[in-house]
Order: structure tokens, then sequence, then C-alpha cells
């Protein structure tokens, strides 16, 4: 039965949900292998041969939030000791030091933190963020604020969605994250982050973002409570975005980045019921080439995270259909804090020697897959 679905794909057809629950589940090691041929063989012809990379650095200005995710290690309470919120001058000297070692893009995200509002505007205050940086570095790719962040502002400030994107994109936001998507399904997201936005805000904001002319990234917490359908749900529901973004001529997702859980500093009653603290590898690799069969004909950039996998696991997962191995960070507070073990920082030459390591080319590339520099 896989051989007709795979068979399918390599044609060029777009998987059903059942067909994509059907390869999630295959257990031998002959049928994941063909899985995995055939999203290396769909990597090739969808992406191309050369593994591409970011220079980037994380900005993650504040810890300080007033929601509680079940999996979060990275949030503080105001006062709590870790909590920290960064100056605009901290800010400041973090996107110049990123600027000095050639960083094309900073990332910006951060909690969710009532206080930080200029003027009683929680937007001024996420406007500043970019401002400071884009004052001085017009040039930066500012990549910042999820939607939840996004929900966050206009609940604060009593605006619209759109009024937040549009006053993001004013202030210089280039492109967003499309994190705090978890599992796009709300099941899942009542144990795992229940006061987070449900998955029809998560999909009515990114939307938005989209029909403003700003791209999006698109992701996936996986590895934790969620069943092989409810992964497939989600990956159908990223796969119908971006059909409609491009069905409208929109860039819409750039890329599809698979974020396996680490649970290393979670709750106990979540770990318990996780069973495993680090990313199990096999299911983690399964599960990226599976995404890259259902997405890859809309969404043809597939990343791992290293900072999740490792850098090892990050550069075996380019042979299970990613063609990007993601950026230098530079910095990274909220995997790192929840016990990952990959790092919080990739030299350039790191990256290119781990891609040189499978014999593949590299190039560096900008936040939209422009390439910069070859190999
Ligand atoms: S995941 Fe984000 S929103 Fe949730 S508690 Fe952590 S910082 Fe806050």
């Amino acid at each position: 039965m896989i051989d007709a679905i795979l068979e399918k794909a390599e044609s060029g057809f777009d998987l059903s949900v059942d067909e994509g629950v059907v390869l999630l589940k295959q257990t031998d090691s002959d049928a994941i292998e063909k899985i995995r041929q055939t999203s290396d063989r769909l990597r090739q012809k969808q992406a191309g041969e050369t593994v591409t990379y970011v220079v980037n650095r994380n900005i993650n200005y504040t810890n300080i939030c007033e929601q509680h995710c079940s999996f979060c290690a990275f949030r503080r309470d105001e006062g709590e000791e870790g909590a920290y919120w960064l100056d605009w001058a901290h800010i400041l000297e973090k996107a110049t030091d990123a600027v000095k070692r050639g960083a094309t893009e900073i990332c910006m995200q951060g909690g969710l933190n009532p206080t930080a509002k200029i003027q009683d505007s929680s937007l001024k205050y996420y406007q500043k963020l970019v401002d400071t940086i884009k004052a001085e570095f017009p040039e930066l790719h500012i990549h910042a604020f999820s939607p939840q962040e996004v929900q966050f502002i206009a609940r604060e400030d009593h605006l619209t969605f759109a009024d937040v994107i549009a006053g993001l994109r004013e202030a210089g936001v280039d492109s967003m994250p499309g994190t705090a998507a978890e599992v796009l399904d709300n099941q899942v997201r009542k144990i795992l982050c229940p006061e987070k936005i449900d998955a029809e805000t998560w999909i009515e904001i990114v939307q938005t973002t989209h029909r403003l002319g700003i791209p999006t990234t698109s992701t996936m917490l996986s590895g934790h409570i969620e069943t092989p359908e409810q992964q497939i749900g989600h990956l159908a529901k990223l796969r119908s975005i971006q059909q409609v973004a491009k069905q409208s001529g929109l860039i819409g997702m750039t890329e599809f980045i698979l974020l396996p859980f680490v649970g290393q500093e979670a709750p106990k009653p979540l770990r318990r019921r996780v069973g495993h603290d680090q990313p199990i590898l096999a299911d983690a690799l399964l599960l990226t080439a599976v995404a890259r069969i259902f997405l890859g004909n809309w969404i043809p950039n597939h990343q791992p995270s290293w900072v999740k996998l490792g850098l090892a696991g990050a550069v075996e997962a380019l042979r299970w259909g990613c063609n990007d191995i993601g950026g230098t960070l530079m910095e990274e507070h909220i995997t790192t804090m929840a016990g990952a073990i990959g790092g919080t920082c990739m030299e350039v030459q790191d990256l290119q020697a781990a891609i040189g390591s499978l014999d593949r080319p590299y190039a560096q590339r900008d936040t939209l897959y422009r390439l910069l520099v070859c190999a």
C-alpha cells in the first residue's frame, strides 16, 4: 500500500490526510527507508541539491510572560528569579554585534509582558523594538513576532489583527515567524497551552499577515501528546493556508520547520505523560520525511532544528527531505532553557562543514531564500 502512496507523491500529486497517516504509522524499517528515499528525491526535485543557511541572530527581548504554557521553561513572572527585560541600548548592542558578524536577519520573539507599553500602547512598544534596530541598520531583515504576540497586542490595545500587523509592517517588520502553532488541534492545545490562541485564530492571523504582504514561516511542535492523525491534520492546515496564499499570488509561508519537543525542564505531569525529555530522533526523521512528501508541492523549503536535534541530528534530517539547515542564531534562550542539547550558537564554518560532510554544496541565503554566497 505504501508503494502506491509514494508513487502518487513522486508523480507530483498531493497526498490525502489518510495517506499521510498511513506513511506516519509505518514501523517496518524497509518501509521507512522507502519513505526516506522518496522524501530525498522530492527534496531534490522541489528544492535542489544545495543546502542553504542564513546568518541571523535571535533576540528574545523579555521572558516575562503572562501565560503558562505547560512545556515552557523560558517564561518568568515579573520579579521572579531569572526574569529579564532588555533595554533599548542592550537590544541595539546585540544588533550591532550581529551586523559585525555578518548577520542579514534579526529574529525577535519574547514573552507576553503586559507592562511593556509606550504611552499606554503595546503596539508602540513593539514598534520601538523594531525601530531601534531599523533606524541604525535599515538593511537588516526583521523577522519578528508570532501570531500569539499579534493577538496579545491587539487585545491590549483594542485593535484588529490587521491594524496590528499593518502597524508592525510600518515599523519595519519584513516577515513573521509561524511559531505558537504547536499543533493546530484544539484538543492538544487545551492541554499543552490552554491560554494560547486557538487553532482558528492562529490561522486567521497568519492569513491576514499574508494578505497584508508579509511572508511567514510555518512550524510544528512534535513528539509530545499528539497522535499521527493530529500531526497530519496540522500539515493539512498548513497546506491549505499556503494554497490560498499561492492562489492569490502571495509568498505565504517561506519554509516549514519541525520543532521536536524538548521537555527536560517541563513540569512533571507533562514529562510523565510524554515519557521522554529529549526528541526521539527516529520519530522526528520519519515526520520530517512525511512533511516533505505532504507539503513539498506547496512549501519547498524544509528546515530541521539543530537546537533541538543537535547538529548531527539536523545533518541527518538533510537526508530525510530537508534542504536548509537554519541559522547561526548567535544566541538562543527559549529551547535551551527547556533543556535542549543542541547549543545556542553556530559558526558559519561549522554549518558549512556539517553540510559538506554529506557531500552536498552549500550556500548562504537571506530570509526569503534568495542565495547570497555560493560555495
Ligand atoms: S511559550 Fe511563549 S506564550 Fe507560552 S509561556 Fe512561554 S513565553 Fe509565554
